[in-house]
């Protein structure tokens, strides 16, 4: 796991917006977190056991525990990072122009939290033709045995009726 058990921002029922200075950030995330989620850094490719994983289930922001990517969106892009076509929700990504390194890239961001998750490219599969590349040092995976476990339980109360 990515996220310090002393993180107290760190919720997956609680949408409110996070706003903490800099100084708070460093305390509550691991270093590998910190850099690439505040201050924009980039992993190195290949090196996020996410990049290749098949598992099924929810990836979450490790700085906040937000929802963003549902597995069933996520496909080899072979760049070297995780990669997704679409996120959870609207609301789960923000979306800012990047323009540095020469280059222009849209930079995605936590819609929690608002800390860097990595960039979007208009390069990706279809239906949305968006690759979502995004460092796996900021991602939190769920498997979906519990949920699956609960919609399952409640499928079957509902027969009942
Ligand atoms: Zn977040």
């Amino acid at each position: 796991m990515n996220s310090p058990k002393n993180n107290p921002v760190y919720s997956k029922n609680d949408n409110s917006k996070v706003v903490l200075p800099d100084e708070e950030w460093k305390k509550i995330l691991s270093p590998e977190v910190y850099t690439i989620a505040r201050q924009k850094g980039t992993e190195r490719p290949w090196s996020s056991k996410f990049e290749t994983s098949k598992e099924v289930g929810t990836y979450y922001c490790a700085a906040c525990g937000n929802a963003l990517f549902k597995s069933d969106t996520k496909f080899e892009s072979g760049c070297g990072w995780p990669s997704f076509y679409e996120p959870i929700s609207k609301a789960a990504i923000i979306y800012t122009p990047d323009n540095t390194y020469g280059m222009r890239r849209t930079e995605v961001e936590c819609g929690r939290c608002k800390s860097h998750l990595g960039h979007v490219f208009d390069d990706g599969p279809p239906p949305t033709g968006l690759r979502y590349c995004i460092n796996g040092v900021v991602l939190d995976f769920e498997k979906a045995k519990e949920a699956e476990k609960k919609y399952n339980k409640d499928t079957n109360e509902d027969r009942k009726l």
